[in-house]
């Protein structure tokens, strides 16, 4: 694929509508709460300059976490009076140009505190920061996506937090604290962590007020929350794979049910033992998950409405799939401010991967398929240099072909919105039979579907973009997606191998254009081509 200009494959694709939509969600639902606020946009996730433009036209700030993300966002015209610098590691030259600029900074430690009231000395000019507390909550993510525990290098915990508050008191100091700040991780499902978090900083804010550490006015609650990437799964997951997951989770409802149904009247003991029937039915695959999830959840509403069993199950599921909307996050901390006690604060939230996460798909073209002992592979054009989240946190993307193959290739993939038969079961005989045959063609092994693993063309076994995807057949040429791609991936894109990071698309309308060119050789060779003595000192 050549547009005759540079190559179009592989190419990051985003939905200018979705992004302002995301946006428009956030903006919408901050209406709700009975204080101001602030929509920041973390600017890390994706800092591609035309998406940057569209956010700055909707309203967004900023939050930055380094002096070239800081010097972007001025030369774009961002307003320094909506930006915030963050960082657990500034170096001095990156704290002297927000001063300058008159930009919030986050206190981190106390040596961040210090460089900072030193930077203001030497510019005599007075600094503008929250407090980053570090507040102990497991925001229950990834570890290397964790930010606000014990033990996390982020933020001040209550030690600090103390001997922080007792330079900012002492009178004199060249810092103004206008507020307090906690961002717990990201990729996070759970709304309560995170109301948590609000709670905690309001009672904090209280007590540094009795404290004499007068108008913290800003209550910045971070980022941080998922959007729900695996909403496709089932499409693609061959039925082993599935099985490894649910079998644990499974087996212990089946006991619950089988000890449930023990002390209950024969007709309620009929029901209990149909629902085992459905999971067992399930573990031999004659019905889909989704099936199972449906049925079993009606027995447990005719069983027991509010019943602890189905607490349990209602888990599973939302492990499966809930991850809650920014609408549904703001509205669930709205209830911890009271109008007008609360009338001087200022809400700032700031978020990245759900404004722009899912306003991306990532089109890469297949290069041939191969085998190796057991496994199947799909090369492809797109590698972990371009999306890196797969090989860094071991992340789902969900993979598809980009049109529905044809008859002949394969069986088109339905919507999961039908999930009993279908691709379900379909794909569930297919993906056995290969992971039996290695796709050796024995009964239905002739199949069009086979499980892959669809891996790039860097030399590293960590280069993958998915594991275990049931996927048709694809020839060269044929062109796959990778969905919501649009937070931490092209921001994440390396010349590692010396790859080219790919063109990037802006989808408007009917109409797009290219955002970012692709890099060129050129692009790469030219920071080595040293005649001046560049390094300097300060
Ligand atoms: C990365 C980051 C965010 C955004 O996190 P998302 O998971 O992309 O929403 C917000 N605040 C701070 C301080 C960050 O470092």
């Amino acid at each position: 694929m050549t547009s005759g200009v540079f190559p179009a494959s592989p190419a990051f694709v985003y939905s200018r509508r979705r992004l302002e939509e995301n946006v428009q969600q956030y903006q919408k639902a901050l209406h709700v709460l009975p204080v101001p606020s602030s929509l920041y946009y973390s600017m890390k996730a994706n800092h591609n300059l035309q998406i940057l433009n569209i956010l700055r036209s909707m309203g967004c700030g900023l939050t930055l976490v380094s002096g070239g993300e800081l010097q972007i966002a001025l030369a774009l015209g961002f307003e320094a009076s909506r930006l915030l610098l963050n960082g657990s590691g500034k170096v001095r030259w990156e704290v002297e140009a927000a001063v300058r600029a008159d930009v919030l900074l986050n206190v981190d430690s106390e040596f961040d505190l210090q460089q900072t009231v030193d930077v203001c000395r030497q510019l005599g000019r007075p600094a503008r920061a929250l407090l980053r507390l570090n507040l102990d909550i497991d925001p229950k993510v990834h570890k290397y996506v964790s930010t606000g525990q014990a033990g996390s290098k982020f933020g001040l915990d209550p030690a600090a937090l103390a001997r922080v508050v007792g330079v900012l008191t002492s009178g004199d100091c060249p810092v103004h604290v206008e507020g307090l700040h906690c961002h717990l991780g990201s990729t996070i499902r759970d709304a309560d962590v995170l109301r948590e978090s609000v709670r905690r900083l309001l009672t904090i804010r209280q007590e540094l007020t009795s404290q004499g550490l007068h108008g913290l006015r800003m209550i910045n609650i971070g980022g941080g929350l998922n959007i729900d990437y695996t909403r496709q799964q089932d499409e693609t997951k061959p039925y082993r794979v599935e099985e490894e997951e649910c079998r644990h989770d499974l087996t212990r409802l089946a006991e619950d049910l089988g000890r449930a149904a023990a002390d209950e009247p024969e007709e309620r003991r009929q029901l209990c033992l149909s629902a085992l029937d459905m999971v067992q039915d399930y573990c031999k695959e004659r019905i889909s998950r989704a099936t199972l999830d449906c049925q079993v959840m009606d027995v447990l509403n005719q069983l027991w409405p509010n019943g602890a069993l189905q607490d349990t199950f209602a888990a599973l599921l939302m492990k499966k799939q809930g991850v809650p909307t920014p609408k549904e996050l703001i509205e669930s901390i709205a209830g911890l401010f009271e109008s007008p006690r609360d009338d001087d604060v200022t809400i700032i939230v700031e978020p990245g991967r759900t404004i722009v996460g899912d306003a991306a798909v990532f089109l890469t073209t297949v290069l041939g398929r191969k085998s190796s002992g057991s496994k199947n592979f799909l090369v492809v054009d797109g590698a972990m240099t371009d999306v890196v989240r797969p090989s860094l946190y071991g992340a789902y993307h969900h993979i598809h072909p980009a049109a529905p193959p044809s008859s002949k290739h394969a069986q088109p993939l339905t919507s999961t919105a039908d999930p009993p038969s279908g691709l379900g079961d379909a794909s569930h005989e297919a993906g056995r039979d290969t992971s039996r045959s290695s796709g050796q063609g024995e009964g239905r092994g002739q199949s069009d579907l086979q499980v892959v693993d669809v891996v790039g063309p860097v030399c590293e076994s960590g280069d993958f973009l998915g594991k275990d995807r049931l996927l048709p057949l694809l020839s060269p040429g044929a062109c796959v997606v990778v969905r919501d791609v649009g937070a931490y991936c092209a921001s994440m894109a390396s010349n590692y191998n010396v790859r080219m990071r790919p063109v990037e698309v802006m989808v408007d309308g009917t109409s797009w254009r290219v955002i970012r060119r692709p890099d060129t050789v050129a692009d790469v060779m030219r920071p080595y081509q040293v005649d001046t003595d560049v390094i300097t000192s300060d």
